[in-house]
């Protein structure tokens, strides 16, 4: 039987996930995401696909994140008509995100063009726009967890809850062909043992193969009651030194997370003296979407009948006049806003009236990556850049580093061991630095015939 996985995307890096299924005469894509990074990675996004589009049969998607959803626009774009297989709220998210993703590409392009046209070059276009977004949400069928669906002849796609941010799926593909039956499980990413809103991973107990996600392949999360503590010192110094509070925070998942744990933590953090801003349009939506699919996890985020949190305090700032009305206050606002990195978004102009301030305080709660402005905070940096003018960093910096979306090396192990029939595991998704520690830890503890995944590299499973 013919049932081949080849590998082109996430391969030793933690973006990009793109691997193509052969079941019978039938491909399958199975991920399409953007690569995201510095420049010269992202311009691997341009690049043309590794296969031709009109021999594509079905696509099936993880979850909502642009780097595994974000070129999925790009091949509807390049003539793909097929399904889109994800998870409804998957579906959801993506209606959001991808048009949000496009918008920016725009931006981009429009951004370059300026730049071009100074030096007489060529110019460029979009890699897709708002409207190519829009345009291939109708390709997408939202499925529900654990319910198999035939999407090719022989080939059934169940999905189950990965823990991970909202409709995030572990994906098990299986194929029968003349009454033998392989198994294909895809972990997507998983979720953290401890997270607070999400509901544990589903585990599995039989593959033939098995592809994981390793992106903390190489430690432990700190456990979630040390940061709830962090959290708490954070806000008793805001409170004293009467400033305000900034947060930059990822609008899927991390936002959500935040505003679960300050209406758990509401009395004890004192958040009754604040004014509650989640001051970001794509987060107010998300949220919404969290709403809609708030059956599929057990924790209590919302009021009933309501779109918001348990917070009387919280504010949603969808315009920007509604926006500006906090630039008003020196003191007594916590501001959530995009973009988590604080590469753009609204979080600027809140850094701008409040970064040069002593008696603020700016609280770094998830990953930056390199070469970002938030990282650049994290590092120290005493002066920073927006538009063109600079300002004196004064504000009192915090990183609180237990809010993670994803597994760590416990969890990854844990979650391959309940594979009783020890299947081989090729690692995803994940930089050598977090592999190489997984690698050996699945070899030498389980026994475990586990790869580090290859550029292009083909497995029969
Ligand atoms: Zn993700």
């Amino acid at each position: 039987m013919a049932f081949e996985l080849q590998f082109f995307g996430a391969t030793e890096r933690v973006t990009g996930s793109l691997y193509v299924l052969t079941a019978g005469q039938s491909r399958i894509v199975l991920e399409c995401g953007l690569v995201q990074g510095l420049a010269d990675e992202e311009a691997h996004n341009r690049e043309s696909f590794p296969f031709s589009v009109e021999e594509i049969d079905a696509v099936v998607i993880s979850h909502s994140h642009i780097d595994h959803s974000g070129r999925v626009p790009l091949l509807a774009k390049q003539g793909y008509t097929g399904p889109i297989y994800t998870h409804e709220a998957s579906k959801a998210l993506c209606e959001i995100m991808l048009p949000d993703s496009g918008y920016l590409n725009e931006k981009e392009a429009e951004w370059e063009n300026k730049k071009r046209g100074r030096h007489g070059k060529a110019r460029i276009s979009p890699l897709y726009t708002r409207e190519d977004a829009e345009a291939c949400i109708q390709q997408f069928h939202g499925l529900e967890y654990e319910s198999p669906t035939e999407i090719a002849p022989g080939v059934s796609l169940t999905l189950f809850d990965a823990g991970h941010i909202l409709g995030a799926s572990v994906v098990q593909l299986e194929y029968e062909e003349n009454g033998d039956k392989r198994t294909l499980v895809f972990s997507g990413d998983l979720g953290y043992r401890d997270a607070p809103l999400m509901d544990p991973t589903k585990r599995l107990d039989h593959a033939d193969a098995v592809l994981m996600e390793s992106t903390y392949g190489d430690r432990n999360h700190r456990p979630v009651a040390e940061t709830i503590e962090e959290l708490a010192t954070v806000f008793k110094a805001a409170r004293a030194s009467q400033g305000n509070v900034l947060i930059p925070a990822f609008t899927v998942g991390r936002t959500q997370d935040l505003l679960y744990l300050m209406a758990e933590h509401y009395e004890a953090w004192g958040l009754g003296n604040w004014s509650i801003f989640l001051d970001s349009p794509m987060g107010i939506s998300a949220t919404k979407v969290y709403s809609r699919f708030r059956h599929l996890f057990a924790a209590q985020l919302f009021e009933p009948k309501s779109d918001y949190p348990e917070l009387p305090n919280l504010y949603a700032t969808r315009s920007v006049e509604e926006s500006m009305t906090i630039n008003e206050m020196e003191s007594g606002a916590i501001i959530i806003a995009g973009s988590g990195m604080c590469t753009g978004g609204r979080i600027k102009h809140h850094l701008k009236n409040n970064i040069w301030r002593p008696q603020c305080h700016l609280v770094i709660v998830g990953y930056q990556a390199a070469g970002t402005l938030g990282r650049r905070l994290v590092d120290g940096a005493d002066e920073i850049r927006l538009w063109g003018d600079s300002y004196r960093v004064r504000a009192q910096r915090h990183t609180i580093g237990g809010l993670s979306a994803h597994a760590d090396q416990e969890d990854l192990v844990d979650w391959y061991s309940c594979f009783k029939n020890r299947p081989p595991v090729y690692l995803v998704h994940g930089e050598a630095r977090g592999q190489r520690p997984l690698l050996e830890k699945l070899r030498d503890e389980l026994k475990a015939p586990a790869y580090i995944a290859k550029y292009r590299q083909k497995i029969v499973i």
